[in-house]
């Protein structure tokens, strides 16, 4: 099956063509056939198209919203010039699937969308609605290019921290907040968390129930999961991504009394400040720099600049209390799983993270540690450590993939 991936958001459209299938899934011999992202910039649009093994595709096109974007992104993959293996019409993609980032309390695993479907994503509207707002309408955009006929699939952000007990996700707020209005902890980034826990049970041959790992997705978003038989039991990002460690561009856990002292001091309105939380804060808001860790580590080394060096050191401070943590949480792990552009790619900043917790038997090989930088997968740790570490690069693209091509089989052993 050929099935297309497609990530809407608010400002960027992202998408895949995977062709996989249950044979393939349980060979791990899946293949991306193309790739690509539509940005938005006010009416006019930033195309990249790539045919896998072939080279990017750059344009502009004047695009008016999602059904613009889908549509185009469709019409090059089934053209001759775009060379996608296997497709040559719409009738060789076989489902979509969606990302979705919010799905409350009502969607534990991923569904096959019908009508009912769609009205309980939009009823999720309200806790994220940026995101879900623009998912749906990429989920309208292929109903309508793809007609009633094609399989359309939700995979959510929050689905694999479901297992989340009440103390875990409950916040120590009055609890008639949480029965009116379902303020808990949701948790995010669940595809990625679910996708290295599965790639870490089959390099260490083990079944799902035998999984008790923390996981750090360290990107621009950042979130930590403690993962104990093979569920989620606790994660850092809460009601909203906002929470938790310290990110590109989010301050991560801090007082919320502080949201009324800036309101005062600064004169800045509910909205501003939701804005400086979110977008002006984290490893940008340190440095004064970039929320790009590559930069900082490069301008720490190069430069000595102190707020660098400081924005880098209060991230991985964060990432190794969470740690900690979920250790306390989880009565012990076997592994540490590092993955996302800053966990897969950053020997400096795994080693930042774990120097301090030999004491809990993490101990990084330096050499091995350096070996990782390129998104390749393997174990860093050393030979004789308690807890392993791994790096793990993520792949949501392909748990989407999967999820879809299970759904539409009538297979639900791995959703
Ligand atoms: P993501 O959101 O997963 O794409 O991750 C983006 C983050 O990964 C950015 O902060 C990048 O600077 C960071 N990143 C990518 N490659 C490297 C690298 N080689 N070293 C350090 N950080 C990196």
């Amino acid at each position: 099956m050929n099935i297309l991936v497609l990530n809407c958001g608010s400002s960027s459209i992202k998408f895949q063509v995977i062709a996989t299938d249950l044979e393939r899934i349980e060979k791990n011999t899946d293949e991306r056939l193309a790739h690509g992202i539509v940005e938005f910039h006010g009416g006019q649009a930033i195309v990249t198209l790539s045919a896998e093994g072939k080279a990017a595709h750059h344009s502009t096109a004047p695009l008016r919203d999602t059904r613009a974007a889908v549509k185009l992104i469709l019409n090059w993959v089934i053209s001759k010039e775009s060379e996608v293996k296997a497709i040559k019409s719409k009738s060789d993609i076989h489902a979509v699937g969606h990302r979705v980032v919010h799905g409350g309390e009502k969607f534990k695993a991923s569904v096959l969308i019908t009508g009912e479907v769609l009205s309980d994503i939009e009823e999720c509207i309200e806790l994220a609605p940026l995101h879900n707002s623009a998912n749906i309408q990429g989920i309208n955009a292929s109903r309508e290019i793809f007609g009633e006929e094609m399989p359309n699939i939700a995979v959510f952000d929050t689905a694999f921290h479901q297992t989340l007990s009440e103390k875990a996700f409950l916040y120590a707020l009055p609890y008639q907040l949480y029965r009116r209005h379902k303020i808990r902890r949701y948790g995010f980034h669940g595809t990625s968390h679910r996708y290295v826990a599965y790639r870490f049970r089959q390099l260490e041959k083990i079944e799902r129930e035998k999984v008790n790992i923390i996981t750090l997705h360290l990107g621009n978003g950042c979130s930590a999961a403690a993962i104990k038989n093979g569920d989620s039991i606790d994660t850092s990002m809460g009601m909203t991504p906002l929470e938790g460690l310290v990110m590109g561009t989010r301050a991560g856990d801090f007082d919320p009394a502080i949201i009324d002292f800036i309101a005062a001091k600064e004169g800045l309105s509910a909205l501003e400040i939701e804005s400086l939380v979110n977008k002006q804060s984290g490893l940008l808001g340190i440095s004064g720099l970039t929320n790009d860790m590559r930069e900082l580590l490069a301008e720490a080394k190069e430069n000595g600049d102190r707020r660098a060096r400081l924005a880098i050191e209060i991230f991985c401070y964060r990432a190794s209390k969470y740690i900690g943590a979920y250790l306390a949480a989880m009565n012990g792990a076997d592994a540490i799983v590092f993955t996302g552009g800053i966990g897969e790619n950053s020997p400096e900043v795994r080693r930042l993270i774990c120097e301090k917790l030999s004491w809990m038997g993490i101990e990084i090989d330096p050499l091995l540690n350096e070996t990782f930088s390129n998104g390749s997968e393997g174990i860093i740790s050393k030979d004789k450590a308690r807890v392993k570490v791994y790096v793990i690069p993520t792949n949501e693209e392909l748990l989407i993939a999967r999820d879809a091509v299970r759904l539409t089989s009538n297979d639900a052993s791995g959703l």
